[in-house]
């Protein structure tokens, strides 16, 4: 039986002190992901994503509700943990690559190690064999402002799993490429997860993004809405998506890119 690598349980989350004028942003929300997932989070603008996958990184607080990861309660753990917990747990690819630009592909790979203090000579071989499946060997040496924003965007994700995490949390990760490097991620992405058994949390709004998923979770004003599974090809989930979409009454249906 796997154990589940993300619990969510009851999480709720209201912003705002005074009552006038607060926002209940998560209601009471409940799932779980199972380990060698690879789960999305689709909703209309506004439905909470960003701050459901901000209270699983830990950046944010739930108001109530528990969150698990590995089966470790993130929410009752202090500041000064979390930090620790999150470099070693978490890996993380957003919309805009976060590469530093002064560093070069290696040392941006390499860092969540030189961060844990892994010796050089481990850390060499892991930078590699990330780098290998993620087809960046070849540009290691370079800097970020060298290479494409695919390159950039494939260093990113080799940077969230070069210290094999619990799970990678990927915030829109295709937003700021165009078609061709968006698949070419997406490939990359779903080869991780069903070849490496990368287990892989990500909200987007594009439906073709979402495609690659093999679960997603709508999410409606804060609540689980419904969830769907991919049972058949890639298309065919793409286009029941659509349909979910159009159903959810959201503007956000045109996917494609
Ligand atoms: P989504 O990512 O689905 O667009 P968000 O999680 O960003 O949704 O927002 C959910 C709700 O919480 C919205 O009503 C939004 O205005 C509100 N919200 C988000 N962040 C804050 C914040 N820092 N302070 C107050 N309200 C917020």
């Amino acid at each position: 039986m796997k154990k589940p690598v993300v619990h969510v349980k009851n999480v709720e989350k209201i912003y705002g002190k005074k009552r006038e004028n607060q926002t209940h942003a998560l209601k009471g929300l409940s799932f779980s992901i199972q380990d060698g997932e690879f789960v999305g989070i689709m909703g209309p603008s506004g439905s909470g994503k960003t701050t459901l996958l901000n209270v699983i990184s830990t950046l944010d607080k739930a108001t109530n509700g528990t969150v698990e990861i590995n089966g470790t309660d993130i929410t009752i753990m202090k500041q000064s943990e979390l930090a620790d917990f999150r470099s070693q747990k978490l890996g993380f690819i957003f919309q805009d690559f976060n590469l530093l630009e002064n560093l070069t592909i290696y040392e941006n790979i390499s860092l969540p190690l030189s961060l844990q203090g892994v010796s050089s000579g481990k850390i060499g071989s892991k930078v590699e064999k990330v780098a290998g499946m993620l087809g960046i060997s070849a540009i290691l040496a370079k800097y970020p402002a060298e290479v494409s924003g695919g390159q950039k965007q494939r260093t990113a994700a080799a940077r969230a799993i070069v210290h094999e995490p619990a799970i990678i949390l990927a915030d829109e990760p295709t937003g700021a490429l165009d078609s061709k490097n968006a698949s070419s991620l997406l490939h990359s992405m779903a080869y991780l997860n069903e070849k490496q058994g990368v287990s892989i949390l990500m909200v987007t709004h594009d439906s073709f993004c979402a495609s690659y998923c093999r679960r997603i979770l709508l999410i409606r004003d804060g609540e689980l809405y419904k969830e769907i599974y991919r049972n058949g090809t890639r298309e065919a989930f793409y286009k029941e998506i659509l349909e979910e979409l159009a159903n959810l009454g959201t503007q956000t249906a045109q996917g494609g890119s």
